[in-house]
């Protein structure tokens, strides 16, 4: 069994009517729905809102891979709680998905090194290509797919050379972005993907579905034959 905890700032949807409309209970119980199917991934759904921001230790210390949306508040998410994060995906105990916006969250940026500065303009169509069809986040992914409305997130992408990159997107504006990458730091593993607009319906999206189930077993610890070095 997989401990998932899917982690949302949960701010626009409670604010938001559209965005409420779209995902009434939030964007981590949509992606939860999905995910809960899998009989063997146990899922915890945490909100920034909750006691200790929805990762107190007995939950952090229980993760085994922890998915990460974030947009407005990311200056809210305490210091402590991202070191915490850290320490754990680089000594191997907890993989990490981070989602569309948490491209600029203190967890993205502390755990990957970088600034995660990239351009963004209005929401328009999005076609994912996967560049990367042998790789296990690919299985039974297209060769591309089409998102009719997504967020336009463009290169340069500053996060440096990525270990692994899985999905390159095009966009009706003529923009192009790295929109699957695999980050390896320290005994762990880090998936970041860009489709995700909380006014889109990305998360509906079975590839979408399925990219991130993917990924889940992807960035997962595997136990290592030695110990690693705290
Ligand atoms: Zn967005």
């Amino acid at each position: 069994m997989l401990h998932v905890t899917i982690w949302n700032e949960f701010r626009h949807e409670k604010k938001l009517e559209d965005v409420r409309a779209l995902y009434p209970n939030g964007m981590h119980a949509t992606i939860g729905e999905y995910l809960g199917k899998d009989e063997e991934l146990d899922i915890t759904l945490a909100a920034l809102d909750d006691p200790d921001q929805g990762l107190p230790p007995e939950v952090l210390n229980n993760t085994d891979v922890l998915i990460w949306w974030g947009h407005m508040v990311h200056h809210e998410v305490n210091d402590a709680l991202v070191a915490a994060i850290r320490e754990r995906v680089y000594l191997g105990k907890m993989g990490l998905i981070v989602l569309h916006s948490g491209h600029h969250s203190k967890v993205f940026r502390s755990v990957v090194g970088s600034t995660g500065n990239l351009s963004w303009g209005r929401n328009q169509k999005e076609i994912v290509w996967n560049i990367n069809p042998t790789h296990p986040i690919a299985a039974g992914i297209p060769d591309h797919f089409c998102l009719e409305s997504e967020e336009l997130y463009a290169e340069p992408f500053y996060v440096g050379e990525p270990d692994e990159t899985v999905f390159l997107s095009w966009f009706e504006g003529g923009f192009v972005m790295r929109s699957g990458l695999v980050f390896k730091r320290g005994a762990g593993k880090i998936f970041y993907f860009q489709p995700g607009h909380e006014e889109c319906r990305s998360f509906y999206n079975e590839y979408v579905q399925r990219i991130i189930r993917n990924a889940v077993y992807y960035v997962k610890p595997t136990a290592p034959s030695f110990d690693i070095p705290n």
